[in-house]
């Protein structure tokens, strides 16, 4: 639940809200939007005191309303947080309607592949610079990254170009020296649900990307966001990159609903990366500007000088021509689609519908 205080509410009249939420064992978290000062209850609430609590908070000085939120994830909701949410890193805004787009190798291999990477990347217009120093790899005889090297050359690559740089932290132990030299620190798919890991990057002072599991449904990836976001960090950038199904020509089968979907749960940005999600370099294109067509924030697109010798994920990268003939397609096609509001070809009732009623009545 949340209360939503008055417009008129003072100071000691939040102070009062948020020391009534302790006081029942409680955490308060403020959120304030376009409707005012929000005040989030987080914690194990249980059924028998719900009432008793909405009523108690209800009767507080300054507050206008009590609203129950009604998921299992609650900071990362639309309910509490109705505005889209802005993750903001150097001169990049991830979520403010622009085209996020990720690119660089799967795995940085050397610096003078990864310089001219970036160089590449920066000039057809790429915002943010992604490659691998800690890689998790199925098979432990494959390429594991060149580590804190690795880091060193992404924090060089970011200094030349600008651009700020993303990259993978498998480990709680690693998160520290990870956001020494990284911008935005990646979560990956087989750790989206690595819980000691969500903690520890909700307590770093660096943007998160998580990437859903591929065995994960929506609900557990905006789950696994929530515990990122009520350890302290609200940054957090969700990540489509492809769930596994009976199909076995595509890597991963990339979820595109998932992408509205998520938009209409959540206020987090959402980025597709149908690098992972198809495996395949012909199909990067097209899923690319499908993630675009239905609304995502961004795009995550692995981009290699010479993709074949790459000592990861060879068939699924982009040469670095590719890459510029993909940004000057999804550039234009990003301005045509922005601002476009899926939900009023529906009408009213569609747009008001819940895209999850039969969840809520689960639940
Ligand atoms: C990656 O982006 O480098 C990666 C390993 O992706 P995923 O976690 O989605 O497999
Ligand atoms: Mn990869």
């Amino acid at each position: 639940m949340f209360v939503t205080m008055r417009s008129g509410a003072s100071e000691a009249d939040v102070l009062g809200v948020k020391s009534r939420i302790l006081a029942e064992g409680l955490t308060p978290y403020e959120h304030a939007g376009a409707a005012g000062l929000a005040i989030a209850v987080v914690g194990e609430i249980g059924n028998g005191r719900r009432a008793e609590l909405i009523d108690r908070l209800g009767g507080l000085a300054g507050v206008e309303r009590v609203t129950p939120i009604q998921r299992p994830f609650k900071l990362t909701s639309r309910d509490f947080h109705p505005e889209d949410s802005v993750v903001r890193v150097l001169d990049a805004a991830i979520g403010d309607g622009s085209l996020t787009v990720m690119a660089g190798p799967c795995s940085v291999e050397s610096r003078a592949q990864l310089l001219e990477t970036a160089e590449a990347v920066a000039a057809a217009g790429g915002t943010v610079l992604r490659g691998g120093a800690f890689k998790p790899r199925t098979s432990p005889y494959s390429f594991q990254g060149l580590g804190v090297e690795a880091l060193r050359y992404l924090a060089e690559a970011r200094d030349r170009t600008g651009l700020p740089v993303v990259t993978e932290v498998m480990e709680p132990n690693q998160v520290d020296i990870v956001a020494e030299y990284a911008d935005i620190l990646q979560i990956g798919a087989r750790n989206m649900q690595n819980y000691s890991l969500l903690n520890a990057a909700g307590r770093v002072a660096r943007p998160i990307m998580l990437k859903r599991g591929f065995g994960a449904t929506v609900e557990e990836l905006l789950m696994a966001a929530e515990y990122i976001v009520v350890a302290g960090n609200p940054n957090v950038i969700l990540c489509e990159r492809g769930i596994r199904t009976f199909e076995t020509y595509t890597r991963n089968t990339m979820d595109l609903a998932a992408v509205p979907l998520l938009h209409r749960l959540s206020h987090l940005p959402v980025v597709v990366d149908p690098s992972h999600a198809t495996g395949k370099r012909w199909l990067v294109p097209p899923l690319a500007m499908g993630g675009v067509a239905v609304g995502a924030d961004g795009v995550m697109v692995e981009v290699h000088p010479d993709p074949d010798a790459a000592l990861s994920d060879a068939e699924q990268q982009l040469d670095l021509g590719q890459f510029a003939r993909l940004m000057a397609t999804l550039i234009p096609m990003h301005e045509q689609v922005r601002g476009v509001d899926h939900g009023q070809v529906l009408g009213g009732d569609g747009r008001a519908a819940d895209p999850s009623a039969d969840w809520l009545a689960r639940h």
